[in-house]
C-alpha cells in the first residue's frame, strides 16, 4: 500500500506494479488521483509495462483492514499528518506488515512514535522520480528489527533498486553529504570566487553532472533551502548554515527555473552550457623549457601530457636538490605537495631561479599570497588547481592573485589548453572552488561514517546514485589523498572558521591496508573497502 498519490507515491506504486506487484494507492483528492492515473500509465507505456498500471487500485482513504506486507507513506511533509497516516497504518495493516515512511527531513522515529510493535516501522527514501532513481535509502531508528531490514532490503531489490541503510539521523546519507555542494558553493560564490558561470563549469569540469547553481536552479532554491534549514537546525552545527545570499533570493521569489529565473534567467529557456575543451595542438609553437617539480601520480601525468605539446620537458623528482634546477628552464611547475612547506620551497625557487623564470604552485594546499609574500619576485607565481588528476578534470583554476603578471595568466592558459583544459580564473581565496566544495563533501562523508550513519561502501553507493556523484566521496578522498583533503580544509578552516576544519578520521583514507588503521583508533570503517 502506498499513502499519498502524489509526484512521490505515484511513483513508488509505479515502481511497485512494474515489478509485478499489487498495490493499493489512497490518495484523497480527486485531481490528484487525475494526476497519479495519468503519470502511471505514461510511465507503462515509456517503460513497455502495460499490465503495471492494472495492478494498481486507488482508494480514497485508508482501508480499514488490509492485508499488504509493507506500507510506504508519501504524504506532504508534515509531522503531524504523517503520525496521523502512520497510526491509520498501524491498525490497517497486520503487525507484521512492514511500515515505512518516505519522508526527506523528518525524524523516521518521530513519525512513528507510540506505534505499536516499533520494530515494522523505517523508511524508504525514494528519490524523485522513483521510477528513474535507482536508490532506496532504507532507514532504520534503534527499534526497527534486523529481520525487518532485511525484507526491506529484500524488497527494495525485487522493485529492481539499488538499497542502503543508513541510521535515523538528519538527511540520512545523501542530503546531508550533498550540503556542501550547494552551501560551499554559495559560499564561494557570495565571496567574488568567480562567477557562478564559472563556478559551474568548474564543477562539470570535475564530473560533476551538473554545476551547483544549475542544479539548485532546476530543484528549487526554496526547496534547497529547506533542507539545509532542516540539517542545520537538527543537528545545530555551523558547517550546515545556511547562506544569507539564498536566504536572500527566495525571499524574492527567485526560486530558479519554476519562477523563470534563480541564479540563471530562464525567460530564453535554460542557458547554454559552453564545456567543450579546446583541441590540444599538434604541438605549441615555443621555446619554453618546462621542468615539473615533483614525483608520480600527478607529476607524470603533467610530464607525459606537455611532452605531447611542448618539445622540451623534464620531471624533476629530487626535491632536495632544487637548488640545481636546470637554470635554462622557462616554466618550473612545483607539483610537490608533500610534507615539506611550499612556502620555503616556492622561496627557494625564486631566490635560484633567474628572473624571467615562470613558477607554477598547486593552489589548494598552497598559501599562494603567503608564499608570494617571500618571494622577490611574487608576479611569477601562477597558482592553478589539478585536485586529484588530470584525467579527472576537465576544467582547471588558476588563480588571478594579486601579484601575478598579465603574462603569468597567460602562459598558464595556454599551457593548459594545450592539454586539452579549460582554464578559469579564480580569485585567491583558501582552497579555491573545487578544493573547497570537493574537499568538504570528503570531509562531510568522513563524520557520516564516523558517526555511523552507513558504512563507507553504502555512503559511496548512495552519492553515485542518488545525485550522480563521478565517484563516492570516500573513494574520491582516497584519490585526492586524505593528507592533501586535510591540509585544503585546514586552510578553508583557518580563513572560515573551525566549523570547516578537517575531521580527524580523514588520515585513514591513506592508510594503505585495513590493518594499518584498524590497529590504531577509530576511523578504520573508512577504509573497509579500500
Ligand atoms: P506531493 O505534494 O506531490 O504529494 C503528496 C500527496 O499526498 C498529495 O497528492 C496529497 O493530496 C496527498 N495526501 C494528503 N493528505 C493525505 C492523506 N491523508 N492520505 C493520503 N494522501 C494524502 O508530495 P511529494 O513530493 O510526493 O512528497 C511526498 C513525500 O515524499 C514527502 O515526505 C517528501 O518529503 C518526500 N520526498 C519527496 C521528494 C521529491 O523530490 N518530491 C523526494 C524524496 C522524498
Amino acid at each position: 500500500m502506498v499513502a499519498g498519490g502524489g509526484t512521490m507515491g505515484a511513483g513508488i506504486a509505479f515502481v511497485a506494479a512494474k515489478a509485478g506487484f499489487a498495490v493499493d494507492l489512497v490518495e484523497p483528492e480527486s485531481a490528484a488521483q487525475d494526476r497519479a492515473r495519468s503519470q502511471i500509465a505514461k510511465q507503462a507505456e515509456r517503460f513497455k509495462v502495460p499490465d503495471a498500471a492494472q495492478r494498481i487500485q486507488l482508494y480514497a482513504s485508508i482501508p480499514d483492514q488490509s492485508d499488504a506486507g509493507l506500507a510506504i507513506e508519501a504524504v506532504p511533509e508534515r509531522l503531524d499528518l504523517k503520525r496521523a497516516i502512520f497510526a491509520q497504518l498501524a491498525r490497517s495493516l497486520g503487525p507484521s506488515a512492514l511500515l515505512a515512511t518516505n519522508t526527506s527531513s523528518l525524524a523516521v522515529g518521530e513519525i512513528a512514535a507510540g506505534i505499536e510493535h516499533p520494530q515494522r516501522v523505517l523508511g524508504l527514501h525514494f528519490f524523485n522520480p522513483p521510477s528513474l532513481m535507482q536508490l532506496v535509502e532504507i532507514v532504520y531508528t534503534p527499534d526497527t528489527g534486523d529481520d525487518e531490514i532485511d525484507r526491506a532490503r529484500e524488497l527494495v531489490e525485487r522493485f529492481g533498486k539499488t538499497a542502503v541503510l543508513a541510521a535515523d539521523t538528519p538527511g540520512f546519507i545523501v542530503n546531508r553529504v550533498a550540503r556542501p555542494f550547494y552551501l560551499q558553493s554559495l559560499r564561494a560564490l557570495a565571496a567574488g570566487a568567480a562567477p557562478l558561470e564559472d563556478l559551474d563549469r568548474l564543477a562539470r569540469g570535475a564530473g560533476f553532472r551538473m554545476g551547483p547553481f544549475e542544479l539548485m536552479d532546476l530543484i528549487g532554491l526554496d526547496v534547497n533551502l529547506a533542507t539545509s534549514e532542516s540539517i542545520y537546525e537538527r543537528t545545530g552545527a555551523e558547517r550546515f548554515e545556511p547562506v544569507a545570499l539564498q536566504r536572500e533570493m527566495v525571499a524574492q521569489n527567485r526560486l530558479g527555473r519554476k519562477t523563470g529565473a534563480g541564479f540563471y534567467d530562464y525567460s530564453n529557456g535554460a542557458p547554454p552550457h559552453d564545456d567543450a575543451a579546446p583541441a590540444p595542438p599538434q604541438s605549441v609553437n615555443s621555446d619554453e623549457k618546462i621542468v615539473i617539480v615533483g614525483a608520480g601520480g600527478l607529476a607524470e601525468e603533467l610530464h607525459d601530457a606537455l611532452q605531447r605539446a611542448y618539445s622540451d620537458v623534464s620531471l624533476w623528482e629530487d626535491e632536495e636538490a632544487l637548488d640545481e634546477l636546470p637554470l635554462d628552464a622557462t616554466i618550473v611547475i612545483d607539483v610537490g605537495d608533500g610534507a615539506r612547506d611550499r612556502g620555503a620551497v616556492l622561496e627557494g625557487l625564486d631566490a635560484s631561479l633567474p628572473r624571467e623564470t615562470m613558477i607554477f604552485a598547486d593552489a589548494y594546499a598552497t598559501d599562494l599570497s603567503g608564499a608570494a609574500r617571500r618571494m622577490k619576485f611574487p608576479d611569477r607565481l601562477v597558482g592553478y588547481g589539478v585536485l586529484a588528476s588530470l584525467e579527472t578534470q576537465r576544467a582547471i583554476e588558476i588563480v588571478d592573485s594579486e601579484d601575478v603578471s598579465d603574462d603569468g595568466l597567460e602562459l598558464a592558459q595556454e599551457l593548459f589548453e594545450s592539454i586539452g583544459r579549460n582554464v578559469v580564473l579564480v580569485e585567491d581565496s583558501p582552497a579555491l572552488f573545487l578544493g573547497r566544495v570537493v574537499g568538504s563533501i570528503v570531509n562531510e562523508a568522513v563524520y557520516a561514517v564516523e558517526e555511523d550513519v552507513a558504512s563507507a561502501d553504502d555512503i559511496d553507493v548512495a552519492m553515485q546514485l542518488g545525485t550522480n556523484y563521478p565517484r563516492g566521496p570516500l573513494a574520491w578522498g582516497r584519490e585526492i589523498g586524505g593528507d592533501r583533503v586535510r591540509r585544503i580544509l585546514q586552510r578553508l578552516a583557518k580563513a572560515e572558521g573551525a566549523a570547516f576544519a578537517p575531521h580527524r578520521a580523514l588520515w585513514v583514507l591513506d592508510a594503505q591496508s585495513p590493518d594499518e588503521a584498524s590497529g590504531i583508533e577509530e576511523g578504520a570503517m573508512v577504509l573497509g573497502e579500500s
